[in-house]
């Protein structure tokens, strides 16, 4: 789910306002409120509950000629994108001094365009962490006000030693901006160390390499770096570099995400379940330490559809997913194909995984599931545990597969382990 984001927008050309609203129709996610003077900008956000999220201003406005709501939205510290008919270098250089996240001259649709997807970006740029390895603390400091300027999450390093230690307390970090000269551990040692954990699509580096050596941004790159930025850079370079980075992990992860998950549910697939599963398994036969297997069964689904429709079935499918996917998340969950699921819980016997999955057993069942029909619809799953763990996988999913038609034959909303079969055959 995407959440709204509310910008404003200052502009007093009436032309430009519409050709932005017209833009804005693209955005679902961006509401937009316009003002068409400094007066009206100072009603509107005494009136807002909260600041807007971003700010689009035009630099001359009738009551405020010369970028006036530019300073005031900086004050407010609302992230603000300059709109501008003409702009000299000097004029440019003077506003990102002030802290402007960027500026657009009003070109066209392009433009405009341009700058409501930069307020997405910076949307989610606060969900991005970034680290600066950079033993000057001038450079360092200006770096990150830089990325914190785009709203993204900074840390910092002051070497190589103190980078990898920040990495670990950070696993979330996906962006490592590195300088090359630095104390106890340089810049390549540093992407030669990471490389050997991270691969370039998992965490992206970007090396700082000096004026007048331009060998070490080849070297950067040789060393695993995904790219390199010579200083000193400017601004826009800067943000374009990041900004050109992100979008390729962001893409790299939406294609992974394809090819692992299930398009309806979001769970990961069966060719991902299996991929992942096989690894874990062979540790536990290897070690002899306990693996659970889990398969699970909607209980009477096809009367669900039947009932009430295939649209119906789908929301239950989605919203059961995302009890079983908080339920199970310390744990490999996947859709295995229609409304069957399988799991593994490495580290849980037979008795403790029965118990396990018996309590999310209980909280499905006991689950109003709201699908727009007049009243709330029950649904209960039965399932298998099976705890032997052989030389194969699929011999032990087999295994959890005939418990689990112990569990259905037994009446359903049930959970049936490895003791159980013993007792019955
Ligand atoms: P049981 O308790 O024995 O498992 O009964 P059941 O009705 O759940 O089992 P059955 O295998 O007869 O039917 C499974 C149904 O699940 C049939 C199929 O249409 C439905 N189904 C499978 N995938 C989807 C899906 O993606 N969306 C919807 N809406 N239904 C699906
Ligand atoms: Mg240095
Ligand atoms: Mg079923
Ligand atoms: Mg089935």
């Amino acid at each position: 789910m995407t959440e709204m984001k509310k910008i404003i927008v200052v502009e007093d050309s009436p032309i430009v306002s519409k050709i932005i609203r017209h833009v804005l129709k693209e955005y679902a996610s961006i509401e937009a409120v316009f003002a068409m003077d400094f007066a009206q900008t100072k009603t509107i956000l005494a009136e807002l509950d909260e600041p807007p999220f971003a700010a689009l201003v035009d630099l001359n406005l009738p009551d405020a000629p010369d970028g006036e709501v530019v300073d005031y939205m900086l004050e407010q510290k609302v992230p603000t994108i300059v709109l501008t008919g003409s702009f000299d270098d000097k004029k440019r250089a003077a506003l990102q001094a002030k802290g402007i996240v960027d500026y657009v001259t009003k070109e066209g649709r392009y433009s405009y365009n341009y700058a409501i997807n930069l307020v997405n970006r910076l949307y989610s740029n606060q969900n991005i962490k970034v680290m600066v390895v950079e033993d000057s603390q001038i450079s360092r400091n200006l770096i990150c006000e830089l990325l914190k300027r785009h709203l993204y999450q900074v840390v910092s390093a002051v070497d190589g030693i103190d980078a990898i230690k920040v990495l670990l307390e950070n696993p979330d970090i996906k962006l490592l901006i590195t300088d090359y000269n630095m104390p106890r551990m340089d810049g390549f040692d540093l992407v030669q160390n990471i490389r050997g954990k991270y691969e370039k699509s998992d965490l992206i580096i970007i090396g700082l390499s000096a004026e007048g050596k331009s060998n070490l941004s080849a070297k950067f790159i040789k060393n695993g770096a995904n790219d390199f930025l010579q200083k000193p850079f400017n601004q826009e370079e800067f943000y374009c570099r990041i900004i050109h980075n992100i979008e390729s992990l962001e893409l790299i992860e939406k294609i992974r995400d394809t090819a692992n998950k299930d398009y309806l549910t979001g769970l990961y697939n069966r060719r991902y379940f299996f991929e992942q599963s096989k690894p874990m398994h062979e540790d536990a036969f290897e070690e002899q330490t306990p693996l659970s297997v889990v398969v699970l069964d909607l209980d009477h689904f096809k009367s669900i559809n039947d009932t009430y429709g295939h649209d119906v079935g789908d929301q239950i499918l989605v919203q059961i997913s995302d009890i079983l996917s908080s339920a199970l998340s310390r744990f490999l969950l996947a859709r295995a194909g229609g409304e069957e699921f399988f799991a593994v819980l490495p580290g849980l016997d037979n008795e403790k995984a029965i118990e396990y999955v018996d309590k999310v057993r209980s909280i499905v069942s006991s689950t109003p599931f709201e699908v727009g029909l007049d009243e709330p619809l029950y649904i209960s799953f039965s399932s298998g545990v099976s705890s032997i763990v052989t030389e194969s996988l699929d011999e032990q999913i087999n295994r959890a597969d005939e418990n689990l038609y112990r569990a259905k034959d037994a009446g359903r909303n049930f959970v049936v382990g490895d003791d159980e079969i013993d007792e019955n055959v």
